[in-house]
């Protein structure tokens, strides 16, 4: 009996032995391959008047025209990205990979409708009007059928830009000139109808002449990426970074919504950590954000208090006042609290004045306050 056991130990050890032998040869998978990342990384910005802030890029390249991604990797990167719409806005004019495809110029939004679908991304149809400056690139959004703006004549195009009730953003105002200036023909489209946003900031850079144009001529506010490449490569975006992008307000998350909130101009721009907005909006986007806690702790002369910043957008306050007591500086990163001290209320009735640092109303000025 002692035998046989002894035989059966001496078998299962040679079979083990023969076995790790085996799989040392195998590769040995570190950790299941996704091609795409799972899981979405959201951006908390808290409602203004009851309206969802909702994130959006309206300017977006892919292969069909000077871009080098599919159409469908476009609905991938908003998904992960945390936006709720997007507009892919081929060029009309410039198409360097028509020798591999001469397609209509439908086809990337064809070939991304289904991926929105499922990825419960708006996907908004569009098309960029690519000629020289004056009058440079048009974004015409919300459109029918991009193969009708395929005309030499300018303002033929723009006759159907209103003949399909497109929204029209004159973008990058700025880009590839020595001034951001308005030209002859920005004026004839403007007072026909045919500018109802500006794209002030565009990929890298913004154009505060055209800031001052959007406030002064009541136009809507727009941001956008103007990617070509992978979104990930031209901002490293990571947990804390996201691209430029719009914010719209909108009443539910669809395209008529949308539609409706760019029109009446409620958008601001969310980019590197900035947000550029008309006052008002900046003022309630503040007031929903932020709150002061009622004094917790009271010593001889001063009261400490907490300071919340709800949303994912940072605060930084610099005081133009000065008044003893009061920080002079309040840095709240988002979705954080600080603690500050203040002078306690019988000391002083005043409270000083500050600027929010990261939120522009206008070329000059930010937004301020009064916190406390
Ligand atoms: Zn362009
Ligand atoms: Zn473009």
């Amino acid at each position: 009996m002692k035998k046989l056991i002894y035989v059966c130990a001496c078998f299962s050890l040679l079979a083990q032995t023969q076995l790790s032998a085996q799989n040392a040869t195998r590769p040995r998978a570190i950790k299941v391959a996704n091609e795409y990342s799972t899981t979405r990384k959201e951006i908390n910005i808290p409602q203004i008047d009851g309206y969802v802030p909702l994130k959006c890029d309206f300017h977006i390249h892919t292969m069909f025209s000077d871009g080098s991604v599919w159409p469908t990797v476009r609905v991938q990167e908003a998904w992960e990205e945390g936006l709720d719409v997007i507009a892919i806005t081929d060029h009309l004019e410039y198409r360097p990979h028509k020798a591999d495809h001469n397609l209509s110029h439908n086809r990337s939004y064809e070939l991304a409708e289904d991926e929105a679908k499922k990825k419960n991304i708006v996907l908004i149809k569009g098309t960029e009007v690519t000629r020289n400056m004056p009058p440079g690139h048009f974004n015409l959004l919300f459109i029918k059928d991009a193969d009708k703006f395929d005309q030499p004549d300018f303002m033929k195009v723009m006759d159907e830009a209103k003949a399909q009730d497109a929204f029209v953003l004159w973008n990058h105002p700025g880009w590839g000139t020595d001034s951001t200036r308005w030209h002859d023909i920005h004026e004839t489209l403007y007072k026909n109808g045919l500018i109802h946003g500006i794209e002030v900031f565009n990929e890298l850079e913004w154009y505060p002449e055209a800031l001052d144009w959007v406030l002064n001529k009541n136009l809507t506010l727009i941001g956008n990426s103007d990617v070509h490449g992978v979104t990930n490569k031209l901002y490293e975006i990571n947990e804390a970074t996201f691209r430029p992008m719009t914010i719209v307000l909108a009443k539910d998350k669809s395209e008529s919504s949308v539609r409706e909130a760019m029109f009446a101009g409620r958008t601001f721009i969310y980019f590197f950590g900035q947000v550029m907005g008309k006052e008002d909006l900046l003022r309630k986007l503040f007031e929903n954000s932020v709150t002061v806690g009622l004094p917790h702790y009271d010593t001889k002369d001063r009261s400490y208090v907490e300071v919340t910043n709800h949303s994912d957008i940072p605060v930084k306050l610099r005081s133009l006042s000065n008044i003893k007591g009061y920080p002079s500086a309040i840095d709240i990163p988002g979705g954080k609290s600080v603690l500050v001290t203040i002078p306690q209320k019988n000391i002083t009735s005043d409270s000083p004045v500050y600027e929010v640092e990261n939120y522009i109303i206008s070329p000059e000025k930010h937004l301020q306050i009064k916190l406390f």
